[in-house]
């Protein structure tokens, strides 16, 4: 029974992946979630459910439309797979409890943020914001953090993330122009200036909201870490230090320790005692 609950919430992640591909490829383009269905973007023929099936498909084809042969990016599949790994991953720390569903919501919604941050360097409304309602909301259910530490967590990381941006702004005040935005995103100079955009700070908030205050540390502490040791290894690597990176993948990956690991790795941090 166990092993059929598992394979189960492995299947139910890799269809929910399937469909946080589609809402990272279509909210940022404006288009609808719901309809047409899955089509190809190079041919535009309509992908037939039996081709559309989560990480099975994609080997199946070896990658390419059944239609023209266009490559479709195995990222799509590897979404897929992780979304699955994840969820067999929450139930079997969680069960099929309250917290399965409120991990399975916040991976989902971290795995959303990544996508579109990579691609287009935003973080959707919809997402952040929507994070922070749900995070509230599964303070409540039972095992969850608690309305009080939800809400504190959510507000503490907001502040925190806010007077990031400030004082950032403030040093690089001094040097206009310092930042080189990316490509095709030229006219957004002045928000990418110093540091922490909008979208971070959102999604900082919603971090908090499902965490409390205690995981929101190590998250937030791991994100940093982690963004400051891939900013050096690419500089050591070549890359301009004056290209941002975007730092919504390190919150998410610190958010997704957090979230599996948080209170042993707290405990061993209070523990050791520093
Ligand atoms: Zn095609």
């Amino acid at each position: 029974m166990e092993t059929i609950r598992l394979i189960f919430t492995l299947l139910l992640g890799m269809t929910i992946g399937s469909f946080l591909n589609v809402v990272a490829w279509r909210v940022p383009r404006n288009e609808s979630i719901v309809r047409p269905g899955s089509r190809c973007t190079s041919c535009g023929k309509e992908i037939k459910w039996y081709d559309n099936i989560p990480v099975i498909s994609w080997f199946i084809l070896r990658g390419r439309c059944r239609s023209c042969g266009a490559g479709f990016s195995v990222r799509y599949a590897m979404v897929e797979l992780l979304t699955g790994l994840l969820f067999a991953g929450i139930f079997l720390k969680f069960g099929l409890t309250w917290l399965f569903l409120k991990n399975a919501v916040f991976m989902s919604l971290l795995i959303c943020v990544v996508l579109t941050d990579i691609d287009h360097w935003i973080i959707l409304d919809s997402v952040s914001l929507g994070g922070i309602a749900a995070g509230l909301a599964f303070s409540f259910v039972p095992g969850g953090v608690g309305f009080l530490s939800s809400l504190l967590a959510a507000a503490g990381a907001i502040i925190l993330f806010l007077v990031i941006r400030i004082v950032s702004k403030l040093i690089l005040k001094r040097r206009p122009g310092y930042t080189i935005a990316p490509e095709g995103h030229e006219d957004e100079t002045d928000e990418f200036q110093g540091g922490m955009g909008w979208g971070d700070i959102k999604l900082a908030g919603m971090i908090g909201a499902f965490l409390g205050p205690s995981s929101l540390a190590m998250a937030l502490f791991i994100a940093f870490l982690s963004g400051a040791l891939t900013g050096i290894a690419a500089i050591i690597a070549g890359r301009n230090r004056r290209l941002p990176i975007p730092f919504g993948p390190f919150l998410a990956f610190g958010a997704a320790i957090a979230a599996f690991a948080g209170q042993a790795l707290w405990q061993f941090y209070l523990t050791i005692g520093f």
